[in-house]
């Protein structure tokens, strides 16, 4: 069978990428290995500042109008926008906190998104009173990702298998009975191991989130203090997600869980259960940035990773970008071109 594309890797990156080629009329065929993804345990959180430090995301403007044109894009195949516009809350240590806010609201690329009226939670402890973030939204990961799947399904798009590399001919430009233009690899950590791009500086950074259940009522936010806490359905909510550098090993640490739960008891005292625990390697780089970009020496293949703790707005931006290079030959933004490791 003859494609325009091959996408190996079926996360955010992979999706999103995905997304271009169905909007752009392009054949392919998606080849991911099923094994649960950090796109899927993510929370699926959009938000245009560093809530440790009150900072400015590089570009998040753009990047949040490029999530929702995405989604609302995605709307009339998928059935349904996954979007949820509930905003973050970020939630006061004290009074010196409250006051930096202030302050950093001041600033040019701050002052659209910090709100000055603050607000008082009432199912959570907030002494210090707590600060809206705009333009900060949510996705519904898990039925996102079960539409997008089964949508693949339905259309014969979705090889659910390892990628074989030794399928692979670059000769011929084929993949067992496939012959492609061009392959797109969307890996996330699992980049190390791909013998053409195993060189890019993409390290794993561990991180654990919980599902919960109880039957408390919870404000209607994102609120984050330590953690992301908000409802993903009538009685369950999610808790996470913890940084851990450093580790190489993927499995569920009971140290993790308890940093999580002790995090959630900081602020809400009611009786819950946990139902599910997650855990997942974000794909990231030392510079915080994502990396796009054609091989060095086989001008059909290309990579796009890298997206960090910011998977969903970052897919959605550079999956366009790298789309709009590779048929349009539009630049790529230098601060996130693969050119900068070659
Ligand atoms: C706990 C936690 C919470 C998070 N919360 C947020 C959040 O709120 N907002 C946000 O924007 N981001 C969040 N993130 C980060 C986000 O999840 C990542 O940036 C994003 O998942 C990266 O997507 P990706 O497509 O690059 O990789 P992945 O999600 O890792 O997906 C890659 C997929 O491809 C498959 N694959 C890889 N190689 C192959 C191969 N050779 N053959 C076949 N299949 C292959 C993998 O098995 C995997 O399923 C969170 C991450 C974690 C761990």
């Amino acid at each position: 069978m003859k494609l325009d594309y091959i996408i190996v890797g079926g996360g955010y990156a992979g999706v999103m990428f995905a997304h271009q080629l169905i909007k752009n009329n392009k054949s392919f065929i998606l080849i991911s290995d099923g094994v649960r993804s950090a796109s899927e345990i993510s929370a699926g959180v959009c938000n245009p500042v560093v809530l440790k430090r009150f900072t400015g995301v590089w570009n998040a403007k753009n990047e949040i109008e490029t999530v929702r044109n995405n989604f609302s894009e995605m709307g009339p195949y998928l059935g349904q926008n996954f979007i949820n516009s509930e905003n973050l809350v970020r939630i006061f240590h004290d009074d010196i906190e409250r006051d930096l806010w202030l302050k950093k609201s001041e600033n040019e690329d701050l002052k659209d998104f910090l709100d000055t009226d603050f607000i008082k939670l009432k199912s959570v402890k907030n002494d210090y009173l707590s600060g809206r973030v705009h333009y900060s939204l949510r996705v519904d990961v898990k039925a996102f990702f079960r539409s997008f799947y089964s949508y693949l399904e339905e259309h014969k798009l979705w090889l659910k298998e390892a990628f074989d590399f030794s399928e692979l001919n670059l000769g011929t430009n084929t993949y067992k009975d496939f012959s492609f233009d061009k392959i797109v690899f969307c890996e996330g950590v699992n980049v190390n191991n791909n013998p053409y791009f195993s060189n890019l500086p993409v390290k794993g950074n561990r991180g654990h989130s919980i599902l919960i259940s109880s039957d408390a009522e919870v404000d209607p936010y994102i609120i984050k203090k330590k953690f992301f806490l908000f409802k993903t359905s009538q009685k369950q909510f999610f808790v996470g997600g913890t940084y851990e550098w450093d580790q190489t090993v993927l499995e569920i640490i009971p140290e993790s869980v308890n940093k999580l739960t002790s995090g959630l008891e900081e602020i809400f005292d009611k009786e819950y259960k946990i139902d599910e625990v997650n855990v997942a390697f974000r794909a990231v780089v030392h510079d915080r940035r994502p990396i796009l970009g054609c091989h060095e020496e086989h001008e059909n293949m290309y990579v796009l990773n890298g997206m960090g703790a910011r998977g969903v707005m970052n897919s959605c931006f550079f999956s366009k970008q790298l789309f709009e290079h590779i048929e349009y030959k539009k630049e790529i933004f230098p601060e996130v071109d693969i050119k900068r490791f070659q």
